[in-house]
């Protein structure tokens, strides 16, 4: 058998401390994770259970990389994100037991096109063109959990030219890493290689061309995106 076109490529990130790379099956998110955000963005975080939407695994994008502005929007927004890679897969995983199923952690930025994205709230579309287009999830390198330990509280901070926008702690999750993964796998089953994007917390804002955009988790460092002219 031979492919009829070249066969894509495997999206994967590195890995802290190894020469080995970590592949990506598929990339989850979550919606409306820190109170203070889903506030600032119309909801009331508590009323509301856990919400999920994908992007395309292609859409990583390495920590350093200038991406160009998205076409399609005029109002492209930062989102600092934990990322936790899945290294057990599981249907319905219990809380009690779901960050054993965790490979590691990284930096993330779920880039936004905004408008497109309340367009289609407005209008009760999905968000696919909204959350998953190209270039939409720079990813720092992995951090194996057998290094870091579970992350649970740390400081979480996303700087455009320095000047801070995005400033939390990862102990302001509404769900945490442990109930995303368990009521995650009540609705799909996870396998190794699936990343889940945690949510971002308040002071979700715009980014321009010529932009530089860094985002810090403690513990975890630093994810850099730059911003094409
Ligand atoms: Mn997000």
């Amino acid at each position: 058998m031979t492919w009829a076109i070249p066969c894509p490529q495997q999206p994967s990130l590195p890995i802290v401390g190894s020469k080995d790379r970590f592949p990506v099956r598929r990339i989850y998110c979550v919606g409306q994770n820190y109170a203070a955000h889903a506030r600032e963005m119309g909801s009331n975080p508590d009323q509301e259970p856990p919400f999920f939407f994908s992007k395309p695994a292609d859409a990583l994008v390495a920590d350093g990389a200038t991406i160009p502005y998205p076409p399609g929007t005029e109002n492209l927004h930062h989102e600092a994100e934990l990322v936790v890679a899945i290294g057990n897969g599981g249907a319905s995983i219990p809380r009690e037991t779901a960050l054993d199923h965790v490979w590691g952690y990284a930096v993330g930025n779920d880039l936004t096109r905004r408008d497109l994205q309340a367009a289609a709230k407005k209008i009760g579309r999905p968000w696919d063109m909204s959350k998953g287009f190209d270039n939409s999830a720079p990813c720092a390198p992995l951090h194996p959990a057998s290094s870091t330990g579970h992350l649970t509280s740390g400081a979480i901070n996303l700087t455009v030219n320095g000047e801070t926008r995005q400033s939390s702690n990862l102990s302001d999750l509404i769900w945490s890493v442990a109930d995303v993964i368990a009521y995650l796998s009540t609705l799909v089953e996870l396998m190794p290689g699936d990343l889940i994007f945690t949510g971002t917390p308040e002071g979700v804002g715009p980014l321009v061309p010529g932009d530089v955009c860094v985002v810090e988790i403690e513990g975890l460092g630093k994810l850099t995106t730059r911003i094409g002219k």
